[in-house]
Parts: structure tokens; C-alpha cells; sequence
């Protein structure tokens, strides 16, 4: 299913410390009509209140047909908050979109924030002519999202996708965010290079951007400890693609300008079976910080081409 132009949709991006809504027309965000409030703490019925009242206001001036929410934490297939939710107080257990059709009377879709972020590169983004498309986000820590036929893979208790954990060795060297040892986000993303650094630099203030630097600069263990970083990125994205066999990789993420994707395509190449190895395509992410957005007002874009079908 592509995207109908046609129809007016709402991308909510739904975060701890601020909600952002804004129309999608023609398949782009209209951002000079983006609107924002703070996020209500503690209090479920209060931001599902702060939502009704946005998309209200974009009602007046926009035919809008469905609404797209994008949320960290997992998604039921009902719309209902199952749990993970970070840094979002209260969110747990609400059953968004449910309680948002009432008081709306449209269709409401919510997802998982990487999961937008995927559908959206798959979408609109820079692998809108691929599929099936596997997201890397490369951030503090390290997730993705895994679009199939411009459907979410969601799996069978919605926590699809979690390729941060996959397991790199068996060495018990570095404790993972999930309680485990040595997954992959515990090496390749953000704060597993700041580790990898810490290893081979005394000064405790080393940070990742004081890496860079000293990597532009030309230095030599800052190059090595680089290199290393691209060692441990491809060993997990070769096990992903071995699984899945995507037809694009898309890398996103605050980490992903750092990357040298002609040096990463290679290292993915000499790694993945014989099957792949001339079909290895890594992409730079295209969407930015808008990503979630944009995926939630896809997935309501698809949604209301649904509802036409039902209706016609
Ligand atoms: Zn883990």
C-alpha cells in the first residue's frame, strides 16, 4: 500500500517532556502548523485530554480523516500501553486509542516510536523504493524497527524488532541496559563507544564528540577506536540481515552522522553469507527528528485508505 495523497492526516510525536502534532498533506508535514504542549506528568486522562484538544484546533482548519501517534514503550494491537514506557509517567496501561476514537470520532493508530521511524524511511523516506527495510537507530543506546510490505513487524507480544540485544559474545565484559551482557547496543551504540574509548584513552572526560575531534584531527588511537566502533556495528547488523535479508538497511539516530558508510557496507559485506554479499545496501537515514511524526501520519494515512475500502 502507498501513501494517498489525498488524505489529510495528523502525526502526534508523543514524548516525556513535550507532545507535538502537525497536519500531513501530500505526504510531507505541514511544520509552520505544528503545535506543541508540555506533557502532562502522572496524569493518562490529562494527555489524552492535551491530544483531543490538538487535533481539534487542526480540525478547523484541515479535513483531517485519521490520527497517528507515536510513543515510547509497547503497543498493543489495540492501541493499549503494555508496558516500556521510559520516561513517559502514568502512560502504562492506557488504552489510547480506544479513548482517543471516542472522543475524536475518527480512526487513531498508535506505534512504538522506532517502529514509525521505520515505516517512515519506508515510506516516504530514503527507502520508499525498497522493502523489505530493516532501521538501525544509533543513538545512547540502540534499537530499530523492521517494515515488511509497509507493515511494522510487530511479533507476537509487540516487542518485534529489539536488535539491540542481540548477543556479540560470550565473555560477560560489558552489562547491557537490559540487564544482560555483551549485546550489541552495549558496544555499537553511543554509550558502548564512549565505553570502547574509555579503554583505550586515561582521560576520564572523553566523550564521543572529544573522540571525533581527535578523529578529524588524524590521531591514531582515536582512529583505531573508531574502526573498532565499525568492527562491532557490523558484526550485529550482518547477524540482523543474515536474518531478515532486507533490501535496505537504513542507519539513524544521533550517532549516525559519525558513521563511514563506505567503510561499513564493506565490513557488512565480509561478513554476511555469499547469498548477500553483492546486495548489502546501508543508507544514511533521511527523516531526522521528525521521523516518529511522520510514521505515525503514515500508518493513519494507511489506516483511513482502509476504512475507504470498508466504506465504498
Ligand atoms: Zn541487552
Amino acid at each position: 500500500m502507498s501513501l494517498d495523497q489525498e488524505i489529510v492526516t495528523v502525526g502526534i510525536d508523543m514524548g516525556g517532556t513535550k507532545i507535538a502534532a502537525c497536519p500531513f498533506v501530500n505526504g510531507q508535514l505541514v511544520k509552520d502548523q505544528e503545535l506543541r504542549e508540555a506533557t502532562p506528568q502522572n496524569d493518562a486522562e490529562a494527555i489524552l485530554q492535551t491530544m483531543t484538544d490538538m487535533v481539534e484546533q487542526l480540525k478547523k482548519t484541515h479535513d483531517i480523516k485519521a490520527v497517528g501517534i507515536s510513543t515510547a514503550g509497547i503497543v498493543s494491537n489495540d492501541g493499549i500501553m503494555i508496558g516500556g514506557c521510559g520516561n513517559i509517567k502514568g502512560w502504562k496501561g492506557t488504552k489510547v486509542k480506544s479513548e482517543l476514537e471516542e472522543r475524536l470520532g475518527i480512526t487513531v493508530e498508535v506505534e512504538n516510536d522506532a517502529n514509525c521511524a521505520a515505516l517512515a524511511e519506508a515510506t516516504v523516506g530514503c527507502a520508499k523504493n525498497f522493502d523489505p527495510v530493516l532501521l538501525v537507530i544509533v543513538g545512547t543506546g540502540l534499537g530499530g524497527g523492521i517494515i515488511w510490505g509497509n507493515k511494522v513487524w510487530r511479533g507476537a507480544n509487540y516487542a518485534g524488532g529489539e536488535i539491540g540485544h542481540i548477543k556479540l559474545n560470550d565473555k560477560k565484559a560489558r552489562r547491557c541496559t537490559c540487564g544482560d551482557w555483551d549485546c550489541w547496543e552495549a558496544y555499537a551504540s553511543g554509550t558502548g563507544l564512549q565505553n570502547t574509548s574509555h579503554l583505550f584513552f586515561a582521560d576520564p572526560e572523553m566523550d564521543n564528540y572529544k573522540l571525533m575531534e581527535l578523529h578529524k584531527k588524524g590521531d591514531e588511537t582515536a582512529i583505531e577506536v573508531i574502526n573498532q566502533w565499525h568492527d562491532y556495528l557490523s558484526l550485529g547488523m550482518a547477524s540482523v540481515i543474515n536474518t531478515l535479508d532486507p533490501e535496505a538497511v537504513v542507519v539513524s539516530g544521533g550517532m549516525a552522522q559519525f558513521i563511514n558508510y563506505t567503510k561499513l557496507n564493506k565490513k557488512v559485506r565480509d561478513r554476511v553469507v555469499d547469498a548477500l554479499k553483492d546486495k548489502i545496501n546501508i543508507l544514511e537515514g533521511s527523516m531526522g527528528n521528525d521521523s516518529g511524526m511522520v510514521g505515525a501520519a503514515c500508518l493513519a494515512n494507511f489506516a483511513a485508505q482502509k476504512n475507504d475500502m470498508v466504506t465504498a
